[in-house]
């Protein structure tokens, strides 16, 4: 192949050795069809101009061929699922080409068995697949932290869940793939040696000012580890903040599926809200409701705790380490309430406003949620409406219209405290018109299912641009129909 072509690779995570990876090869796939890509990532990537667009991608993005100076390998990590320990898992089906010199890790989801797969087939099937890369372009267009999709091929190899379906494989891409499970799998088995190589590359790579310590109020340690715990839930906290002010369910909050770089990673059975339901379920298989949306705040904290337990033996002070942890909830709720102001178009600086503005949201979240009213159209139309002066369009969304009417006096009186009218400009450039709404990725799948890629681009096309009307596909951002209820999606697909 011509050598412009190339992909530049450094080396990255693979350098960490055995103890960390195992170097193998994906297994073909038959009949590799693009499905959707994003040029966006693969320039971001570093891939050569127009690359993206050869047969080479194609077959190498479908885990055909291994691109010249790629070194695939899978890597090994544990986790605590649903609670509890659940010892050694690893990539069971995602294959990492290497780091671009660019920096960014490429990753084949669903290109075949790793010695980490355990019972699976290492495969993914089209629309989970669908699924992930189109949630992932739409998470960053909406300015949530996320791992990226870099393109989604799909092939005619059978793939067996319920029934025969197709597979599938999504190129996912982030400056790193390692999860909270990754450090919890070293302290488990007592490798402290391998514990702390895995904490300095970290630290290395992506928190070098962790060298300097940390230190918050009293708190202060030059310990870079204590530090990196703080820093990670900080960064935790910043985007389950997004998640709770968009609407948007994970699912699946194992300690696996918790990113070292406080990215949303890993999209299974994840739901952006229709009608808003604090206690909602997204997947199928959470029986108690361990992953349910309110609780999404609370599991990360619980997450993070068992980081930093497996951080304690290079910390090696549990009062420092609770201080790190602790830092969490604070910045969670300032992170939250922030985002609810600039949903409210209020201006989120002082303190002082803190504790008016508090009851506010509170409030609004309660009649949102005792009429059950649609969480995106609800909080696009109060744009509109700010905009206009005239909140009809909001208020006819509620059952319970008198309750509205009061929290409507409360917000004005609020805003008007601020001496500005609520900024519907700033609104409406944070309250999206479009989200991936289960039952259009739904309808997306289908299409694809019978061979038509074209709905799987165009909504990649609309979800890149939430916040812009889209006349053409207004029915996206639409109510849901009655049918998307009986979607049930559950773990791995
Ligand atoms: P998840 O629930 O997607 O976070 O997956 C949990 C674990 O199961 C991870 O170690 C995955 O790599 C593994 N896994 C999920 N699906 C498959 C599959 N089809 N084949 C092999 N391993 C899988
Ligand atoms: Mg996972
Ligand atoms: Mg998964």
């Amino acid at each position: 192949s011509d050598g412009s072509r190339a992909i530049a690779w450094q080396e990255g995570f693979g350098r960490l050795g055995s103890a960390f990876l195992t170097h193998l090869q994906p297994t073909p796939l038959p009949n590799a069809q693009w499905v959707a890509r994003s040029p966006e990532v693969a320039s971001l990537a570093g891939l050569p101009d127009g690359f993206l667009y050869t047969d080479a991608a194609l077959q190498a993005f479908t885990g055909n061929t291994v691109l010249p100076g790629s070194q695939p390998y899978a890597s090994v990590y544990s986790g605590h699922q649903f609670g509890v320990w659940a010892g050694q898992l690893g990539d069971g089906r995602a294959i990492h080409l290497g780091e671009t010199a660019a920096g960014w890790e490429l990753q084949l989801k669903g290109a075949g068995r790793t010695p980490y797969s355990r019972g699976g087939d290492g495969r993914a099937v089209l629309r989970s697949s669908i699924r992930e890369f189109l949630c992932s372009e739409a998470m960053h267009a909406l300015g949530i932290p996320t791992t990226r999709a870099l393109c989604l091929t799909a092939s005619d190899g059978p793939v067996y869940r319920e029934e025969a379906e197709t597979a599938a494989v999504v190129t996912r891409a982030a400056p790193s793939f390692v999860r909270f499970g990754h450090f919890e799998h070293f302290a488990a088995r007592d490798m402290h040696h391998e514990l702390r190589q895995l904490a300095d590359y970290v630290i290395d790579r992506y928190y070098p000012a962790c060298r300097n310590g940390w230190q918050s109020g009293s708190a202060s340690t030059g310990n870079a580890y204590a530090a990196l715990l703080y820093e990670v839930g900080q960064r935790t906290a910043q985007m389950v903040a997004h998640w709770q002010a968009v609407g948007f369910c994970h699912g699946v909050m194992n300690t696996d599926n918790m990113s070292i770089l406080g990215l949303t990673i890993d999209y299974g059975p994840f739901q952006f809200l229709d009608a808003f339901d604090p206690s909602h379920i997204c997947n199928h298989s959470d029986h108690q409701g361990r992953y349910a949306f309110n609780k999404q705040p609370q599991v990360a904290y619980w997450n993070l705790f068992c980081l930093g337990q497996a951080l304690l033996p290079l910390i090696e002070d549990e009062d420092i380490t609770v201080q790190a942890l602790e830092a969490y909830r604070p910045t969670f709720s300032h992170a939250f309430r922030r985002l609810m102001c600039h949903k409210l178009g209020l201006p989120s600086a002082a303190d002082s406003h803190e504790a008016a503005v508090t009851p506010v949201i509170g409030q609004l979240l309660d009649i949102l949620a005792a009429s059950r009213v649609d969480h995106t159209i609800f909080w696009r139309r109060l744009s509109l409406s700010a905009q206009d002066n005239d909140y009809e369009r909001a208020r006819e969304l509620f059952l319970d219209t008198a309750a509205f009417d009061r929290w409507l006096l409360t917000y004005q009186e609020l805003s008007a405290q601020t001496g500005k009218a609520p900024d519907a400009h700033a609104m409406l450039s944070t309250n999206p018109a479009f989200v991936l709404r289960n039952h259009v990725g739904e309808l997306a799948i289908r299409a694809a299912q019978a061979g038509d890629f074209s709905m799987v681009q165009s909504l990649q096309q609309v979800l890149s641009q939430p916040f812009v009307d889209h006349p053409a596909h207004s029915a996206w951002a639409d109510f849901p129909p009655d049918w998307a209820s009986s979607i049930a999606i559950s773990c791995s697909s």
